[in-house]
């Protein structure tokens, strides 16, 4: 096994990026000078960076590196489609261990190159750097939209619907499995991981998709959100994001956020609520949304987003029903709430 000291950080970046291809008609030129060169012509352009850091974002001991390499760049390109854009280009910093192998920063790339694959984005650039702390890596991503097209979270008005796309919770609910593996792989090494039947959380959590079907299924159906984020840090936090940023209130119903059957599961296996998880859970990379009542025929019965409630006036309060109809007011508890 080659490790990266004995390469070098010029073959190791030589070693990542030889085989990129590029897609994109935006992108002039990508690796190999002192800046990639990029050509919009009249489109807008969306800019985001995430920074993923081992022990605080990705746990090494149950993370295989091609889904960490997939999921840095996923989590990024869900945020440019929240903006109703569609991502063209990433690049992508790394610092790590010399320790590491070469193969093992391959494997990484591979799963930086599938979600390229798929999301049709170009690796344009990056920096590599060692690292004595962990493995960090830094994604940015950039999309296009037309200036018609961009959508904020500051333009929810009153009486909007409220959507969600997907099912919420499931991630969360994954990295609660993942973590109770690790505590009986820590005391016993030798009782295997009970991880059967639980595919569909476990893929939520480790390889979670960016949700560009619904931005296209949107643009199909002539339907232009009137304010959209996307789901990073649970339900809860991400409605009152929209709410402050837009001035308005809210009212949601808890029997309408939608759940996977093995999120349900699962959440009684652990004895919690599981739209406890989908409220103040993260990383379900769903898309929030709100659209004009006149899109409502639209909008009904489609399969992939679901109506969750409406905007208010800000007087009224950011208020959640719950099952048994009380009202209850939101509060963001977040992702690292909930954590410990
Ligand atoms: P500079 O000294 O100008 O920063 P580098 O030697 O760091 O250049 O990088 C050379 C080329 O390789 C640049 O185009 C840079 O964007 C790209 N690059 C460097 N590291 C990575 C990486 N980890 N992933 C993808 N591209 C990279
Ligand atoms: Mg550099």
């Amino acid at each position: 096994m080659t490790k990266i000291s004995e390469i070098g950080e010029f073959k190791l970046i030589e070693t990542l990026t030889e085989k990129v291809k590029l897609k994109n008609s935006s992108t002039i030129k990508g690796i190999g000078d002192d800046a990639a060169v990029l050509d919009y012509g009249y489109k807008q352009i969306v800019v985001t960076t995430d920074l993923l850091v081992e022990g605080i974002h990705f746990d090494l001991i149950y993370t295989p590196l091609k889904h960490l390499g997939y999921k840095a760049v996923v989590v990024n390109l869900s945020d440019i489609y929240a903006m109703n854009a569609i991502p063209k280009q990433i690049t992508v910093s790394i610092a790590i261990s010399n320790k590491f192998t070469v193969k093992a920063t391959e494997e990484i790339y591979s799963g930086i190159y599938l979600a390229c694959e798929i999301y049709g984005v170009d690796l344009i650039g990056g920096d590599t750097s060692s690292s004595v702390t962990g493995l960090t890596i830094n994604v940015t991503a950039l999309g296009e939209v037309s200036k018609e097209d961009v959508v904020y979270r500051n333009s929810a008005k009153k009486n909007d619907l409220i959507l969600v796309s997907g099912d919420l919770g499931s991630a969360y609910f994954g990295l609660l499995l993942l973590e109770r593996e690790k505590e009986v792989f820590k005391t016993n090494p030798d009782v295997q991981p009970k991880f059967e039947g639980y595919d569909y959380i476990l893929e939520r959590q480790l390889k979670p998709e960016a949700r560009k079907d619904v931005i296209a299924e949107l643009k199909k159906i002539n339907v232009k959100p009137s304010s959209m984020i996307d789901i990073s840090d649970g339900l809860s936090s991400e409605l009152l994001h929209i709410c402050k940023a837009s001035n308005v209130g809210c009212k949601i119903y808890e029997e309408k956020i939608p759940i996977d059957a093995s999120t349900q599961n699962i959440a009684e296996e652990f004895s919690m609520v599981a739209s406890v998880g989908a409220l103040s859970g993260g990383e379900d990379y769903e898309l929030l949304f709100t659209a004009s009542i006149k899109d409502f025929e639209k909008l009904k019965n489609n399969e992939h987003f679901e109506i969750i409630g409406h905007i208010a006036d800000e007087s009224e309060g950011k208020i959640i029903v719950t099952k048994d109809g009380s009202e209850v007011e939101i509060i963001a508890q977040g992702w690292d709430g909930i954590k410990e």
